[in-house]
């Protein structure tokens, strides 16, 4: 039932047989994208476990050289002795996961990131890597990087893998490394970004706060506060979302994020940064004029985060009991559907219910055949050509239409 029609998409799902008799010498030695199978004995399972543990050692490394490159909050709080065992294990484990997929599998390219990341950081130190002196506050969150990439690792390819709504889409899919690194910048850029969505509220709306409104809110208890923050913070988010839709100068920065062809916890992270810091920014000015509470906020700020990521997610499964109230997998991957009646749907984020009274919402009942922008196939592939592509779109309209401005 949950199947649909783009699982025989061989461009989407890299054309990957499943069979084990396969001769393996059609394979590429060297590929991105999955084209050999992924059952367990084919180095696939090992691969992975050697390239994401090589690459979080390595990123733990250096870490420990340039302490200025950790997040300011998190930097005092780590257990130092606890880590550096556990990176001492995390570099035999890579090296040793990596050998085993080298073996096993014909593409390399898996074993040879995590071997190379291994011997990187043994080079510069391994386990008994020495703190650097230089803790200058920057403003960059490698440490943050290492901690999501093995937290959402661990947890989405397994998942994605045993419940898939698409099973013959493979985790190394077209265009995952254009993801993977929207994925890099918002969690190294998490502090940046977390000033830019804060900064313009707490400067320029002190005003617009009531006292008796703040102090009355912040004194609810903590779980009361947070649920109305999510309803609040998903009206706001409605609105702004449905004008990225509507309003065709902001489409253009939008349509990056709709530009995502398979569905999968990795495409939720593709998001202009014009878009990311409009929304965020907006949906807060709300929730610091009202003056909810910092733990109520940061309740808020991890259920955005973990739903964020998980309606986009390539699971099957339906939630049917609850997903009038809140939002699932199945309604934001309507969100992104390519057929016609599905577009301008299912705008918010946590909960259907300003969709269903905006008349905005929309679940026939199964999920999409297909994702994406149907009509317009112009927005390119990469961080840096989708970064670029909203404004060389808006250069070459006005380029064509020279008075339009004054029209
Ligand atoms: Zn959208
Ligand atoms: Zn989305």
């Amino acid at each position: 039932m949950h199947h649909s029609s783009s699982d025989s998409d061989p461009a989407l799902t890299g054309d990957m047989p499943q069979s084990a008799d396969s001769s393996s010498d059609d394979f590429p030695r060297l590929a991105l994208e999955t084209h050999e199978p992924t059952v367990f004995g084919r180095g696939w399972i090992s691969g992975i476990i050697s390239a994401v543990l090589g690459i979080a050692a390595f990123g733990a490394v250096i870490c420990f050289r340039f302490p200025g490159l950790t997040v300011v909050q998190l930097r005092g709080h780590y257990p130092v002795d606890l880590i550096r065992a556990l990176l001492h294990i995390l570099l035999v484990l890579s090296f040793l996961f990596g050998t085993i997929s080298l073996c096993l599998r014909r593409n390399k390219v898996f074993g040879i990131v995590g071997i190379g990341a291994v011997l990187l950081a043994a080079a510069l130190g391994g386990s008994t890597v020495s703190i650097g002196g230089d803790i200058q506050n920057t403003w960059l969150g490698l440490d943050w990087f290492v901690l999501n990439l093995m937290l959402y690792s661990a947890v989405y390819i397994p998942t994605e893998r045993f419940f898939a709504l698409h099973p013959r889409q493979p985790t190394f899919r077209r265009e995952w490394t254009t993801d993977l690194s929207y994925f890099f910048l918002n969690s190294i850029l998490v502090q940046v970004l977390g000033m830019l969505t804060m900064k313009p509220a707490i400067t320029l709306f002190d005003w617009a706060r009531v006292p008796a409104v703040v102090n009355s809110l912040s004194s609810l208890p903590i779980v009361l506060q947070a649920v109305l923050c999510l309803l609040v913070a998903d009206l706001t988010q409605y609105w702004v979302h449905r004008a990225f839709h509507q309003i065709p100068l902001l489409w253009k920065f939008h349509a990056v994020h709709h530009s995502a062809e398979a569905m999968d916890w990795l495409a939720g992270s593709r998001l202009h940064l014009v878009d990311a810091v409009a929304t965020r920014s907006l949906t807060y000015l709300p929730l610091f004029v009202l003056g909810f509470s910092e733990p109520a906020i940061a309740v808020y700020v991890v259920i955005v985060v973990i739903q964020a990521t998980f309606i986009h997610a390539n699971v099957h499964w339906q939630f049917a009991a609850v997903q009038r109230w809140i939002a699932t997998p199945c309604f934001h991957h309507w969100h992104h559907a390519a057929e016609p009646e599905a577009i301008n749907k299912n705008f918010c984020v946590h909960t259907p219910i300003w969709d269903r009274l905006f008349g905005t919402w929309y679940m026939p009942g199964r999920w999409p055949a297909e994702y994406g922008l149907c009509g317009s196939r112009d927005v390119p592939s990469g961080w840096l050509s989708q970064f670029l592509y909203p404004f060389r779109k808006l250069l070459s309209f006005r380029k064509q239409n020279p008075t339009s401005s004054s029209t």
